[in-house]
């Protein structure tokens, strides 16, 4: 069993200074009923990616509410994360043709999971396909079950589709990211944005010291202008489609590009992608490709207060919390119309959406020649995460759920 131990503890009050006391007596009020409630919440991987992004800032604030969280981890082998990576591609439309071992794999390692976690509290909230058949313990029906699926499903793979949604459909209700996700199912749906913490270390203002520390560390000019995606090395960021942006790019703007990421431990295919990176990279010195432990998030944060243009060139996204980090630090972005992305970036009010390689590169190039429009769409990126991407609005919503699944006792 793997229980997560998560990052400091932020007290809710601190969180008054950026939404404003009523909001914190509303999260009180709404988590009154609730003391001393026990929730599980179940991923696979601990660090790297979106999920553990936000567990990781979602559970000590609900704790501060006074409810009983924990945060399970599933364990799985090689050919267990090579099978859900699969899945995760179709499930995001890639090709995939899966063997009837695929599912013998998959069916095993819920199974050995299944004894090693508690899964008994009132609330189990299972996140993501990779251990959506854990519901299979579900012996009684005393307690409540909630698939939490971060991933655009609009157009899935009909085959992994349909034997995920033999277990789907047993549970109490199913949370997507955007209202295009939702599927035709047998139980409510549920709309939650994902979201950030303001005040964690990703996300907190940096003293331009430590931000100029950081640049001199990477070897990147502070001077010119600075392209960043901070992505985990996965084909569907498509970072070999930044680069031919940058390059377009280049042309006409002396421009750096950084392309930083770790990898997940729960993502097989990172190695692969990175080596191709350095190979597209080689040869430009002014392309820093940055292979970050898998929790640097001064580091990251840093990264992203220091570029010019932030992008996110996503072939398919479930929502790409890197577009609301860098709103939040009131950066242009440049990002593709795909998975969540539209609901942050509100074309030419919030930042620019592009469909190809071309379309990044051209709104790179007008964003740096006007520079008064891109700090004005970072600005107002910054508020639209404000009123709708911040994560105590998030764990409003775990409450209210909280409430209507099991009620005041
Ligand atoms: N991230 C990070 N270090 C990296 C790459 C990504 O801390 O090297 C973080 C990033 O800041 C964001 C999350 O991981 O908080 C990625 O979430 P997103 O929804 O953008 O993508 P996912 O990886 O979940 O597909």
């Amino acid at each position: 069993m793997t229980e997560v131990q998560t990052a400091n503890r932020i007290p809710l009050d601190d969180y008054a200074a950026v939404i404003g006391a009523g909001e914190i007596e509303e999260l009180r009020a709404l988590a009154r009923p609730l003391q001393g409630r026990r929730v599980e919440m179940v991923n696979s991987t601990a660090v790297g990616g979106g999920v553990a992004e936000m567990l990781n800032r979602l559970v000590p604030l609900a704790e501060d509410l006074g409810l009983l969280f924990r945060w399970d981890v599933i364990t799985g082998g090689e050919d267990f994360f090579q099978v859900t990576k699969s899945f995760h591609n179709a499930l995001h439309g890639a090709p995939y043709h899966p063997q009837p071992r695929d599912f013998d794999i998959f069916r095993e390692y819920q199974q050995r999971n299944l004894h090693r976690l508690p899964l008994d509290v009132e609330f189990v909230i299972i996140h993501d396909p990779q251990p959506v058949g854990l519901i299979e313990d579900r012996t009684n029906g005393k307690n409540h079950w909630v698939w939490r699926c971060h991933i655009d499903l609009s157009h899935p793979n009909p085959t992994v589709w349909n034997f995920l949604h033999s277990y789907v459909s047993r549970y109490d209700g199913a949370i997507f990211s955007s209202p295009e996700f939702a599927r035709q199912l047998p139980i409510p749906q549920y709309l939650f944005y994902p979201a950030i913490d303001p005040l964690s270390e990703k996300n907190r203002d940096l003293p331009p010291e430590f931000i100029a520390n950081v640049l001199s560390r990477y070897q990147i000019d502070p001077l010119r202008p600075i392209l960043t995606q901070i992505s985990r090395f996965d084909r569907l960021k498509d970072p070999l489609g930044v680069i031919r942006a940058y390059r377009i790019v280049k042309r006409y703007f002396d421009c750096q590009l950084v392309l930083a990421g770790g990898s997940a431990s729960d993502d097989p295919e990172g190695a692969q992608v990175l080596k191709e990176v350095h190979r597209a990279a080689e040869g430009d010195p002014d392309i820093k490709v940055l292979e970050l432990p898998a929790w640097a998030p001064l580091e990251v944060n840093a990264l992203q207060r220091a570029s010019s243009i932030v992008i996110q060139k996503s072939l398919r996204e479930g929502f790409g919390l890197t577009v609301s980090e860098a709103l939040w630090k009131k950066k242009p972005v440049v990002a593709s119309a795909v998975g969540g992305i539209p609901t942050q970036i509100i074309h030419k009010h919030t930042g620019l959406l592009a469909h190809s390689v071309e379309g990044t590169a051209y709104q790179i190039r007008f964003l740096l020649s006007h520079p008064e429009i891109a700090a004005r769409l970072g600005e107002r990126g910054h508020e639209h995460v404000k009123e709708n991407f911040l994560i105590t609005q998030n764990l409003k919503r775990y409450l209210t759920l909280f409430l209507s699944l099991g009620g005041a006792v």
